[in-house]
């Protein structure tokens, strides 16, 4: 790990040029050892906490110099339990020329959870005067769970103001806020903020369809319909139902295989993980990668999907997990590009939402150059039409649909770099 500063002319004198090498997700353990060092830019570092104030609620900052990723300390928020708490930073009375233009930026903060446990967290970036409008869209973020005392990393968007169309306005952020709502019953909250990390969205939008749970339409509808388009998905299957009745067989996994789906793991028996004592844990998520590769399904194994949709990991499963996988998806709302949390790339479910939100919600990915996860299981009766005209409709957009192969493999689409 190295600190590389500098001014940075021409965006404006609070940006600064910080090299990154070790700066991964939700887990440590998803590090990419071999990786070259990248320059990144990075929005806040925290370094100066004078220039946050606290907003709305009872709440605490103060520099911790016990913990950093960069730098010489970070900022460490105190929140009394049940309490909720906003701090800002406005960029003109920090002597920041403002506004700033964040449009074409994928944007993440890094944290630190110490004690306690958050309801909600978000961040805002905010274009007027007042902090109005604050929620937008499946706005709330996935923080990862209550995991305590690992650097993770969260990437969202929370645009707070709009031009008179209801656009957000990304192109002139006067204010960056944060929002942590601490549990009642918990305890107070401490938490540290690091890098508030900027990179270039990639010039396009993609779309990726995943299928959990191994039903047998994956096959026999999916992949038919996709196949017309020359498309491939995900299917996340549970590997000791492999072969059983609805379920897939392990012929239609190598067919879809070859035909460049990814076939990644679901755990062996779909638990609920936090269940579970760590060596049953270990259990589900590692003999499960296993099968996988003995089926002769290795691309796909390096991708994990939590059973029952969670984004709260408890620790052991997120080491195990970055142990063993390059990628994993959890929570819910849109994915950036490049990733930013490979532990933690959120998802949409696609079961349940009308056609019509299905087309808004590909809009604002295209609109935004997102990269929008659908999360599907079977599809019988209606759902076969919807699918149909989901995939018509991601067509008729020419917008780029792939898998999660074809994004891991891909070195600019991923942060850290992977070696
Ligand atoms: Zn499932």
């Amino acid at each position: 790990m190295y600190l590389k500063k500098k001014a940075l002319l021409g965006r404006g004198l609070f940006i600064l040029l910080v090299g990154i090498i070790a700066c991964t997700g939700c887990s440590l353990s998803l590090s990419a050892p071999d990786s070259e060092a990248e320059e990144i830019e990075c929005l806040a570092d925290f370094e100066t906490v004078a220039r946050w104030r606290v907003h709305k609620g009872e709440c605490t900052i103060e520099a911790d110099r016990a913990q950093s990723i960069e730098g010489k300390q970070s900022l460490r928020l105190t929140i009394p339990e049940g309490e909720d708490c906003y701090i800002r930073m406005d960029f003109r009375e920090n002597l920041i020329s403002a506004p700033v233009d964040l449009s074409g930026y994928s944007l993440a903060v890094q944290y630190m959870l110490q004690r306690g446990e958050i309801e909600l967290m978000s961040f805002y970036y905010v274009t007027g005067d007042r902090m109005t409008d604050l929620y937008y869209g499946a706005g709330l973020v996935d923080t990862c769970g209550n995991d305590t005392g690992r650097w993770m990393t969260s990437a969202s968007h929370v645009p707070a103001n709009f031009d008179a169309d209801g656009n957000p306005r990304w192109d002139s952020i006067k204010t960056l806020a944060i929002r942590v709502k601490a549990e009642a019953g918990s305890g107070d909250v401490v938490i540290n903020f690091d890098n508030w990390i900027m990179l270039p969205i990639p010039p396009e939008c993609m779309i990726t369809f995943i299928f959990d749970d191994g039903f047998s339409t994956d096959f026999t509808v999916a992949h038919g319909i996709m196949s017309e388009y020359g498309y491939a998905g995900v299917s996340f299957v549970i590997t000791e139902t492999i072969g059983n009745d609805g379920r897939l067989t392990i012929e239609q996994l190598q067919t879809m295989e070859s035909d460049g789906w990814d076939i990644g793991s679901h755990t062996l028996t779909h638990p609920w993980l936090e269940d579970l004592d760590e060596t049953a844990q270990t259990l589900e998520v590692v003999k499960s990668k296993e099968q996988l590769i003995e089926c002769g399904l290795e691309r796909g194994s390096r991708f994990f999907c939590a059973p029952h949709g969670t984004n709260s990991y408890v620790s052991h499963v997120t080491d195990v997990i970055g142990e063993h996988y390059l990628l994993a998806t959890a929570g819910g709302g849109f994915a950036t590009l490049p990733v930013l949390n490979r532990a933690h790339v959120p998802r949409i479910a696609w079961d349940g939402t009308t056609l019509e939100d299905i087309r808004s919600y590909i809009d604002v990915a295209a609109e935004d150059r997102l990269w929008l996860i659908f999360a599907a299981h079977s599809m019988t009766g209606d759902d076969v039409t919807k699918f149909e005209e989901t995939v018509d409709y991601v067509h008729e957009m020419g917008i780029r649909v792939v898998t999660l192969s074809e994004v891991v493999d891909s070195m600019d689409w991923v942060y850290p770099p992977m070696s």
